[in-house]
């Protein structure tokens, strides 16, 4: 059997090394346009600041050592320009040589990735993108002249760590995102958390600001600022490589990547298609999606050399788990966000919990947030965000291991993870998450999100925040009137109406008031995420700081 790949990094290496160590005797031929296979492009961002200093550690394979151990013929500066699906043929052009052959296969596999979106705006040539080390090394040798200013045009995973990464070589850096906040899978307020992260680390911030022209000194703004930038790198996005694959008549799916079956087949099938390229199926509700991760390539690259060598194969669909650092913070999401459920009609039950990534008397516990959405009727995770310096990759990975598994949101409370005082807390930040599931889906609590409580004021209800008069006076909510929850008991009379909202630091405090208020004649409820989810979310922000507003 003749294999043939077209991409050799992520997706296609995968195939390639899984499918000789199940099929021997295949003849697997891996075509690369650019001149390296098997790069590691997640590192690419950090060799642009000098983290990865050697450039060969990027390289985890060649050509060379790929045919050494697996007798894999890896071509590198091979494109494949079309592909015959009715013959079974490619073309291939040797940009070494400029030689071009037209060669069979018997089962072909495209894992060609995604481009670079480049949005059609004067000036545009002068912008870089990173995908390849090739794009790396170009940025590079621009980097190391030292350039007075940058600007990244896009505040998404990519843009946000080259942003870091040029800070770190002492460039003066702006962002520059359409869009109301940073890190699209993240909610308002947990990508203030971000942006403020950003900025006081001397990153310049443009939110809901588009570029729309490039000149040799720097970008003009939607809003006519400009901003300085010798370099400017554009990562507002990537889509799906799909120009071999509509010229050789494959169907294209609705979210405009390659269309596959539960195999990865394509409409052709003797054809796979995997990683960015390749539309996916969510898990969570078998829609058509795009997840540009490499967790989800090297799996489909694996699942579809089982599948060509005649293995069972569980059909794969994603929850688009993800992670990024951005300065001190780390930042990981999983599953549906708000966003996306409230744009599909659906009023999911919302928890922020602010937990310590450890016992909190055992030294160097920091503090995280964390957001979780639940079906109200079911208990069903739908997704999980997390924001902090330490502790936030296990919480998420935790709870996407949870959604995996169908563990509902009370349920968390039942898991037994690992605790001793350097590394948790007998209650869990993720047993925390479920013991509030359990509250708020049993009808013992109702909570309120910070974008509701101007409502609630419009309504008259009367608003009690029960923390200490110190802490009172450091930063409040306007218009609520302090009783500290040791005082509450006994000063009852002094409020006014049955409906209460009750709020403290994080929500913990709020939920004994809310206890006590609610077996004393009042219906309480208590503010989600207490104080500090309001005070970093952009109901407490002046209006250039804050993003757009959840509607
Ligand atoms: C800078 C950067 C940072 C990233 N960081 C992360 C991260 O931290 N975490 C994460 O999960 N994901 C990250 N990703 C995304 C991740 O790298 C991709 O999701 C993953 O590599 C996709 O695998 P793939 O096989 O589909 O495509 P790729 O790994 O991109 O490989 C596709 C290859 O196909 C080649 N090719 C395309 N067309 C042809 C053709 N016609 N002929 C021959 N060869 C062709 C391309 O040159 C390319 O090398 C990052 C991506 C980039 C660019």
């Amino acid at each position: 059997m003749k294999v043939i790949i077209i991409g050799g990094v992520a997706g296609g290496m995968s195939t390639a090394t899984r499918l000789r160590r199940l099929m021997d005797d295949a003849e697997i031929v891996v075509y690369e346009k650019s001149g390296f296979v098997s790069y590691a492009n997640c590192g690419l961002p950090y060799f642009v600041g000098g983290v990865i200093q050697d450039e060969a550690s990027l390289l985890l394979q060649t050509p060379s050592s790929l045919f050494e151990r697996f007798r894999i013929d890896v071509r590198v500066n091979h494109e494949v320009t079309s592909i015959n699906a009715e013959e079974s043929t490619v073309t291939v052009i040797d940009h070494t040589t400029g030689h071009g052959e037209t060669t069979g296969y018997d089962v072909l596999v495209l894992s060609p990735g995604a481009s670079a979106v480049v949005p059609p705006i004067e000036g545009i040539e002068r912008a870089m993108a990173l995908r390849t080390v090739e794009d790396v090394e170009k940025i590079v040798a621009v980097a190391d002249e030292n350039p007075a200013n940058a600007v990244v045009i896009g505040g998404g995973f990519i843009g946000v760590e080259i942003a870091e990464n040029l800070v770190h070589r002492g460039i003066a850096t702006s962002v520059v995102e359409a869009s109301g906040q940073v890190l699209a899978p993240l909610d308002l307020e947990m990508a203030e958390l971000v942006a403020d992260e950003m900025r006081q680390k001397g990153v310049s911030l443009f939110l809901n600001e588009s570029v729309v022209r490039i000149d040799e000194r720097g970008v003009e703004l939607s809003s006519g600022d400009f901003v300085a930038g010798e370099l400017v790198i554009v990562a507002i996005g990537v889509r799906p490589e799909t120009g071999l694959a509509r010229g050789a008549g494959l169907t294209i799916g609705e979210r405009g990547g390659i269309a596959v079956d539960e195999f990865n087949r394509t409409s052709v099938a003797n054809i796979y298609a995997i990683g960015d390229a390749a539309e996916k199926r969510d898990a969570l509700d078998a829609s058509a999606t795009l997840v540009p991760l490499a967790n989800i390539a090297n799996r489909q690259g694996r699942v579809v050399a089982d599948h060509i060598a005649g293995l069972d194969v569980r059909p794969l669909a994603t929850i688009g788990t993800a992670i990024v650092k951005v300065f001190d913070l780390t930042i990981a999401a999983t599953g549906w966000n708000e966003k996306r459920l409230r744009a599909m009609g659906r009023s999911p039950l919302i928890i922020h919990t602010h937990p310590s990534s450890h016992a909190g008397y055992f030294p160097g516990a920091k503090q995280m947030a964390l957001k979780l959405l639940v079906d109200r009727s079911t208990g069903a995770i739908y997704g999980a965000q997390g924001v902090g310096t330490e502790g936030v990759d296990k919480r998420i990975d935790v709870l996407a291991t949870a959604i995996r598994a169908g563990i509902t949101a009370p349920e968390l409370a039942d898991l037994e993870l690992a605790y001793a005082p350097p590394f948790g807390s007998a209650k869990d930040p993720v047993n925390m998450l479920g013991y509030i599931a359990e509250n708020l889906l049993s009808g013992l609590e109702e909570n309120v999100q910070w974008y509701e409580l101007d409502e609630y004021r419009a309504e008259g209800v009367t608003m009690i925040d029960v923390r200490s008069v110190s802490e009172f006076a450091r930063g409040s909510i306007p218009g609520t009137l302090n009783i500290p929850l040791d005082e509450l008991r006994v000063r009852l009379d002094e409020i006014e109406t049955r409906d209460v909202i009750v709020n403290c630091q994080v929500g913990q405090r709020g939920h004994v008031a809310t206890q006590l208020l609610n077996q004393n004649g009042f219906k309480a409820k208590n503010l989600d995420g207490g104080y500090l989810t309001w005070s970093t979310s952009p109901a407490s922000r002046p209006l250039e700081l804050a993003g757009a507003r959840l509607d």
